[in-house]
């Protein structure tokens, strides 16, 4: 494509659109076609500093906005994203590979929510106060932090900034986000909404770059008070090293590996059907996909069948067309690092029962970056397959025998994000769910999200929790005022 024609995409900084000061710019890829398509920033300091001075000077007049006034300019942003939904979904597909469909009813409307939920949320948000014994008054004030890092990965791209970005503005912070190099689009996208709205220069900034680099250099700015996070335990562990001298507020979001339990007494439809779309959703590119499935032994056989069946069936296609199921994968280097998981699976006696190929789609999307839903099985649960991240369309089978293996191999692991049961005991249902070490347990249902929960995960899958007050909290300091009487 010749350079004119690429979608160029550019820093937002002090409410300007620039090119990063080095010149220099990476390449953009459309996975569906495997084709160069667009250019991203290169940032590096120099683009970081212009950006967070640029939000240390907006802090002190956007924290002394009112609740109500800030939750204003939130609804406007997320009006403005429901009225380009359309447009919006299709960047987020072109960019990521995924179904146009599922930007269309998930990636987009969620985005516009993100910026409408905290509106609500911080004209609702309230704090404590103790009434002591000695004759006095403790009051809790909680104000904002100053400039915050908002570092996002891949796999949702404007769904996941959003979520950071909303309770960070919403709470008087003012923000600078490095959304993931893969797939700047629609964060672009988001940056072209702020100016035509007339944000305050410098109260959002979106610099684009790779993480190394543009992302490093945003962890380590002195002025940057917390970091918000989502993406890799090995990111979050650099991210983690690199705040810590400075004492930086962290929120992480990582990785997961999570265990999908079926048991003999189980809604068989229900399990099945959802079963499936843990595993394949985006792809499996969702921290949440339950990519270990431990099925009891008396129903294994017949699960099997019916889940296979219905991941042969997935149709793996044009993300543009409406019936696909299945889009491509982000990029090359991640259909090769699944190929090699199944490779590896394979040469340690893993039993391929559907897909476990590159999957071929014609027409313009010949050179895209497709891989067929794959189900393994004969796996121990402490084999790297059942161990490691493969963020991929692979899930694993694995029969259990009672409650008390299936506790253990679900732990086994060093991640705990998500889990998922299907059964209609409910009593089991509640003792598995407290003895599972995760942050968040699915119980006869996968994905179902209320907003105003905690979402994040244990061990090495999280750090903190998002969603509702726990994100204004994060946001947030918190300092305690006490009045002798
Ligand atoms: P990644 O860790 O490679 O990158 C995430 C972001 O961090 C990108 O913007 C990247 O540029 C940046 N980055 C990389 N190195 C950095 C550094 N040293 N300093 C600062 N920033 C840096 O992750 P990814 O491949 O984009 O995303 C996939 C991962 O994200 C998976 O592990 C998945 O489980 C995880 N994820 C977790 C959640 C959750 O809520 N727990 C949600 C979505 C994705």
């Amino acid at each position: 494509m010749s350079p004119a024609r690429l979608e160029s995409i550019l820093n937002y900084a002090d409410g300007r659109l620039t090119p990063p000061a080095s010149g220099r710019f990476l390449d953009n890829f459309a996975p569906a076609r495997g084709a160069l398509y667009g250019r991203v920033p290169d940032s590096d300091e120099r683009d970081m500093e212009r950006a967070v001075a640029a939000a240390s000077r907006a802090f002190p007049s956007w924290s002394a906005k009112s609740a109500t006034e800030r939750a204003s300019w939130l609804r406007k942003i997320g009006d403005a994203i429901e009225s380009r939904a359309a447009e919006l979904a299709r960047a987020e597909s072109q960019d990521t590979g995924k179904p146009l469909s599922l930007a269309s009813v998930a990636d987009i409307p969620r985005s516009a929510l993100n910026f409408r939920f905290f509106a609500d949320a911080i004209t609702q948000f309230s704090s404590e106060c103790h009434s002591t014994d000695q004759n006095a008054l403790n009051y809790t004030l909680r104000q904002p932090l100053g400039v915050v890092a908002c570092i996002s990965p891949w796999n949702l791209p404007l769904y996941l900034l959003t979520w950071k970005i909303a309770p960070a503005l919403a709470m008087g912070n003012c923000v600078v986000a490095k959304p993931s190099e893969l797939t700047p689009l629609s964060a672009h996208r988001l940056s072209l909404i702020c100016r035509e709205l007339g944000l305050p220069a410098g109260v959002l900034n979106i610099v684009h770059g790779t993480g190394r680099k543009a992302g490093a250099a945003l962890v380590a700015h002195p002025k940057v008070a917390a970091v918000s996070f989502t993406g890799s335990t090995k990111t979050g562990a650099d991210i983690a090293k690199a705040a810590a001298p400075a004492f930086k507020k962290l929120s992480l979001e990582m990785g997961g590996k999570n265990p999908n339990i079926v048991f003999s007494d189980c809604d068989f439809e229900e399990a099945v059907e959802g079963s499936l779309k843990a595993a394949f959703l985006n792809q499996g590119q969702i921290c949440l996909c339950g990519s270990r499935i431990f099925v009891e032994k008396a129903l294994y056989p017949r699960f099997k069948r019916a889940l296979v069946e219905r991941a042969k069936a997935l149709k793996v296609g044009d993300p543009e067309d409406p019936d696909t199921d299945q889009g491509a994968l982000v990029s090359e280097t991640h259909l090769e690092k699944i190929e090699s998981y199944v490779r590896l699976a394979r040469q340690a006696g893993g039993r391929v029962l559907c897909g476990g190929r590159r999957a071929a789609v014609n027409g313009r999307c010949r050179g895209g970056w497709f891989y067929e839903p794959t189900l393994i099985e004969g796996l121990g649960p402490e084999h790297q397959i059942n161990q490691d991240e493969i963020f991929g369309p692979v899930a694993t089978l694995i029969p259990f025998r009672d409650e008390a293996e299936l506790v253990d191999w679900a732990n086994r692991t060093r991640y705990g994000l998500a889990a998922v049961l299907w059964t209609k005991d409910i009593g089991r249902a509640h003792r598995i769910a407290a003895k599972l070490q995760s942050g968040i347990i699915w119980i006869n249902c996968w994905m179902l999200r209320d907003l105003r929960t905690p979402f994040g995960g244990m061990k090495e899958s999280g750090l903190g929790r998002e969603g509702g007050l726990e994100a204004l909290r994060f946001f947030s300091e918190t300092k305690n005022v006490c009045v002798k009487l």
